[in-house]
């Protein structure tokens, strides 16, 4: 294990001592140093030994006296330079368990790593802690965490994540709580499990713990068509959904009054799904769980209000197809049918519905090549605009590893990718700036 540097600033402490990209850092002042946490905290130092492995495989021993937090320069692609923590769960409800097989072996992968939690909001259950992680939590204050909780019930949250160790969920929260350390928390609802009365007694468990958890924020179960051989789940009904947006809005109301703020919050596919309005940017409050797909609808329809005094009363004759997931149809609509109002435009949604996946998924996120080029068909020297949310890691590769090419060779289409913004979604359109 050692941390490849990728990066030297200029004019930094680090260039001045001869530290090069491509050269390892091994350890400071002894400490070896397995991800950027340790890099960010043993760097702060005013004196230290550096121990850098040359390209060349030399070990140089470099001894610095600099301000106390002054940076020394360096960087690093990887967030973590010994092995992503991995998780020792079998929830009922993984994703990774129910994927088509012969996948990219990276989408197999169940991280459950707390320092990704801390530095890119990843959620983690806490079940695969040793003692040497939770001194690492506490002794650097890793605040704050997001926590996948799901119930509170120490032998049904067992059961649900197949591991023992996840019934300790309170003495973990309340270790978390006396080191001073703040969470956002998730609950993966699925009905008939952890939903109703479970999920009452969830929701005040954790408000008991306000303002150390700072969030709750509940998505839908996923479910693929390939859930061989495990736990027979269902997915939720237009009904429940609902009936759940309903509840939650009361519970909303109480905790604004006792809390000023909202607390809880509800994924976008659960309003989807009721039919209901997606609700006012005020029910979302500081958007803490906006990557858990909690508020992305409200951010675009506001995002392209803001933008509708913009836009053109014409352009040039332009036919556009935008692709998109089943779920974000109906957001997409009202967009696209102002969008049309526009003359010499002709703006048209292609949903397209997931036979890779199957089951209820329905997101635009999970949608592959295949499915998209069956969908748009015959597309000659037509604009079609897909969403950059499909591309993997700034690559132009789908999930199925079809890329932008393959689908523009076999549709005829000439293809441009928006970044999730409204901005972006209407210039694609339009196919000029505004
Ligand atoms: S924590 Fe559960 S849902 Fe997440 S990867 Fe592990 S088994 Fe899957």
């Amino acid at each position: 294990m050692k941390a490849l540097i990728t990066g030297i600033a200029p004019d930094s402490i680090a260039a001045e001592v001869g530290i090069e990209s491509g050269d390892y850092l091994l350890s400071i002042n002894g400490h070896r140093i397995y991800d950027v946490l340790d890099y960010q905290f043993y760097a702060q130092e005013d004196y230290m030994i550096l121990e850098i492995e040359k390209a060349r495989g030399e070990v140089w021993s470099i001894e610095i006296e600099k301000d106390y937090d002054e940076d020394l320069g360096l960087a690093f692609d990887e967030l973590v330079f010994d092995r992503i923590k991995s998780c020792r769960n079998r929830c009922v409800f993984c994703f990774v368990d129910q994927l088509p097989r012969k996948m990219r072996k990276t989408l197999y992968v169940k991280d459950d790593d707390y320092r990704l939690s801390f530095l890119t909001g990843n959620f983690i259950t806490l079940s695969n802690l040793n003692e040497k992680d939770w001194q690492k939590i506490t002794g650097m204050r890793l605040s704050p965490l997001y926590i996948s909780i799901h119930c509170l019930r120490p032998e049904l949250r067992a059961e649900i994540m197949g591991n023992a160790k996840a019934a300790h969920i309170k003495e973990d929260l309340q270790r978390l709580q006396e080191a001073g350390i703040e969470v956002h928390t998730q609950v993966v609802l699925c009905p008939g499990i952890n939903d109703g009365e479970v999920l009452d007694e969830t929701i005040a468990g954790l408000a008991d713990l306000f303002p150390m958890v700072r969030s709750i924020g509940i998505v839908p179960v996923g479910l693929t068509g390939h859930r061989d051989k495990l736990t027979n789940l269902r997915a939720f009904t237009s009904t429940e959904a609902s009936d759940l947006v309903k509840m939650i809005s009361v519970r909303q109301r109480e905790f604004r009054k006792r809390f000023k703020t909202g607390f809880i919050y509800l994924a976008d596919e659960f309003f989807i799904l009721s039919g209901l309005n997606i609700p006012p940017a005020r029910y979302y409050d500081d958007y803490c769980q906006v990557e858990n797909g909690i508020g992305l609808a409200r951010i675009l329809l506001d995002e392209f209000a803001a933008l509708e005094k913009l836009l053109p009363d014409r352009i040039s004759p332009r036919e556009v197809y935008l692709v998109t997931g089943v779920s974000a149809l109906r957001v997409l609509q009202d967009i696209v049918n102002r969008l049309d109002l526009i003359k010499g435009l002709k703006a048209e949604l292609v949903p397209v519905n997931n036979r890779f996946f199957g089951g209820n998924v329905t997101v635009t996120g999970l949608l592959t090549g295949r499915d998209i080029i069956a969908a748009l068909g015959d597309k000659k020297g037509m604009a079609v605009v897909l969403p950059g949310v499909l591309l993997k890691h700034s690559s132009s590769m789908l999930l199925d590893d079809i890329s932008i090419e393959d689908i523009e060779r076999e549709t005829g289409a000439r293809i441009s990718i928006t970044d999730g913004s409204a901005r972006s979604l209407v210039e694609a359109v339009l196919g000029q700036t505004l």
